[in-house]
């Protein structure tokens, strides 16, 4: 089993139309201040290791990064404390920073029903509410509507007390896309989107982990 690095998962996911962050990965000091000048700021950083599973409960996720200075300080003192913790530290994720509402989209190969699709609310609330729908694959449009429906989240997504709703349709898509990968993709066994951030026009992955069997990388 192989872990997938950010960028090819981010092709590969590009590539079947599903849309990922505007972000770049970063070797050096010099090479972030530039690549932040082209993404923008606001931005988020993280740090791009083979070592650090859960990013932000380790302080490696810094969001909200408003100016070169910051940036700057984010990128030594991630440095120092990746080589404290004996993490490699191959330098620096940078995202444009996007507000919006966090959801999960997940694949795994279940060893009884070979593909199936998680839905449910994001970001660290996952564990927390056990608000998640599964379907197997195939999956078209009606199905990942009915998943989402089922979840307590599309009550917040779909405009609770006057918020304005996220693009659900565009939601569907995502789920949809994600069920025919896994299953054009047998060496896929696992895959998370964890979040999208989703708004009112658009479902964008921040956050990918794909897990392929004797991959590449
Ligand atoms: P990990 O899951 O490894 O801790 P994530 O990349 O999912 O790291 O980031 C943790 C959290 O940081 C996300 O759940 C989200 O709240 C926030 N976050 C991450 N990337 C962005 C982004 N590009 N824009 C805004 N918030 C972000
Ligand atoms: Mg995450």
């Amino acid at each position: 089993m192989k872990k997938m690095n950010y960028s090819e998962a981010k092709e590969l996911l590009e590539s079947r139309g599903i849309d990922v962050v505007k972000s770049a990965n970063t070797h050096s000091l010099r090479e972030t201040v530039s690549k932040a000048e082209e993404i923008g700021y606001p931005l988020v950083a993280k740090i791009d290791s083979p070592d650090v599973v859960h990013k932000s409960d380790e302080g490696f996720v810094e969001t909200n990064i408003e100016n070169e200075e910051q940036l700057k300080n984010t990128y030594e003192e991630m440095k120092k404390r990746a080589k404290e913790r004996a993490a490699h530290f191959k330098g620096l994720i940078l995202q444009e920073h996007l507000e919006g509402k966090e959801i999960i989209i997940g694949g795994k190969t279940d060893s009884q029903f070979g593909p199936v699709v998680l839905f449910g609310m994001g970001g660290v609330f996952v564990e927390l509410f056990e608000d998640t729908s599964l379907r197997i694959v195939p999956i078209n449009k009606e199905e990942a509507k009915e998943m989402m429906k089922e979840t307590k989240a599309y009550e917040l997504l779909s405009g609770y007390r006057g918020e304005e709703p996220v693009d659900t349709e565009k939601i569907t898509e995502v789920i949809v896309k994600v069920g025919r990968l896994m299953t054009e993709n047998p060496e896929i066994k696992e895959m998370d989107l964890n979040p999208l951030l989703v708004d009112s026009d658009s479902a964008k992955t921040v956050d990918l982990r794909i897990i392929k069997e004797n991959g590449d990388d």
